[in-house]
C-alpha cells in the first residue's frame, strides 16, 4: 500500500501528542489538499487512493499510537488479547439501555493506527453469489460498476486479490 509521507513519519513516531518538534514543524509548513482524521481502513484507504496522485499532499491525523510490528496485532493466536486494554481500544460506552435494565455497555472500537483492524478477530468471510445477485449493480454502497456486471464476479475478483 502506498502511504502518504506524513502518514510515514507519524507511523515511525509516538502518539501524536508528543511528536517531535522537527515532524510538528514539517507537517506545519505544509499546505496538505487533504486532512484525513482516523487511521482506520476507511482513512487508510482513501489516504491511500489519493495519494496516488504524487501531486496531492495528504495527511492523515491518528489519535492512537503506531504499533506496527506488534504481536499483540500481528500474531493470530493472540486474537482478542488486545479487546478491552486501553493502550489499543477507546473503550467507549453506550448510554444506559432502557430495555436492558440501564446496563451500559462497553463498545470496543481500535485506539491505534490501523484503526479497529487492530484489534478485530481477523475473521473474512465472502457473501454468497445470490446475496450478491440480488442486490441490483449500482445501488448505492455496491460494488459494481455498471448494471450490465455481474456482481458476485466483481466482488470475486477483489476477494482474490484481498486473499
Ligand atoms: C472487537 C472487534 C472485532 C471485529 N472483528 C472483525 C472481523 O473479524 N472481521 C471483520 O471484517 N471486521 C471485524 N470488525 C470490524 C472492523 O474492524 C471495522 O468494521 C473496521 O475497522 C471499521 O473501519 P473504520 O476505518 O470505519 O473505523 P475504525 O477501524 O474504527 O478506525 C477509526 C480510526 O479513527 C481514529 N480516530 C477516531 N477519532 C479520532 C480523532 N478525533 N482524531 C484522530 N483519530 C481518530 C481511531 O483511533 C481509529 O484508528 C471488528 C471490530 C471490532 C471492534
Amino acid at each position: 500500500m502506498r502511504l502518504p509521507i506524513a502518514l510515514h513519519l507519524a507511523a515511525l513516531l509516538p502518539p501524536a501528542l508528543s511528536l517531535p518538534p522537527s515532524t510538528l514543524a514539517v507537517i506545519a509548513r505544509t499546505d496538505f489538499d487533504y486532512i484525513i482524521v482516523g487511521g482506520g481502513p476507511s482513512g487508510l484507504t482513501l489516504a491511500n487512493r489519493l495519494s496516488a496522485d504524487p501531486r496531492k499532499q495528504v495527511l492523515v491525523l491518528e489519535a492512537g499510537q503506531s504499533r506496527l510490528g506488534d504481536p499483540l496485532i500481528d500474531v493470530p493466536g493472540f486474537l482478542g488479547s488486545t479487546v478491552g486494554n486501553a493502550s489499543y481500544d477507546w473503550l467507549f460506552r453506550t448510554v444506559p439501555q432502557a430495555h436492558a435494565n440501564g446496563n451500559r455497555f462497553v463498545m470496543d472500537r481500535g485506539k491505534v493506527l490501523g484503526g479497529s483492524t487492530a484489534i478485530n478477530f481477523m475473521a473474512w468471510g465472502r457473501p454468497a453469489k445470490g446475496e450478491i445477485d440480488g442486490a441490483r449493480p449500482g445501488e448505492e454502497g455496491l460494488c459494481c460498476p455498471s448494471e450490465d456486471s455481474d456482481g458476485a464476479e466483481v466482488v470475486s475478483r477483489y476477494a482474490l486479490v484481498v486473499e
